[in-house]
């Protein structure tokens, strides 16, 4: 039992270049709804959620995407 949960979360889990390639589309969601991208995406959420450095890169598109909208 403890295996085929172990199996499975690393089977839902993306990399860093997974995440990465999808992170555009994830901050464009975000910026409109933060909620709504994480139900849309929810393992990049996660990825985001347990990846500090993918963290950092979210945040920096997502300022950089508030910006575009607010002007
Ligand atoms: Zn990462």
């Amino acid at each position: 039992m403890l295996m085929h949960i172990l199996a499975h979360t690393e089977e839902d889990e993306y990399s860093c270049a997974e995440t990465f390639a999808l992170l555009d589309e994830y901050v464009e969601t975000a910026v409109k709804n933060e909620a709504d991208a994480a139900l849309v995406m929810p393992l990049v959420k996660h990825h985001l959620d347990v990846c500090p450095d993918c963290h950092k890169e979210f945040e920096a598109l997502l300022r950089i995407l508030e910006t575009d909208y607010s002007s």
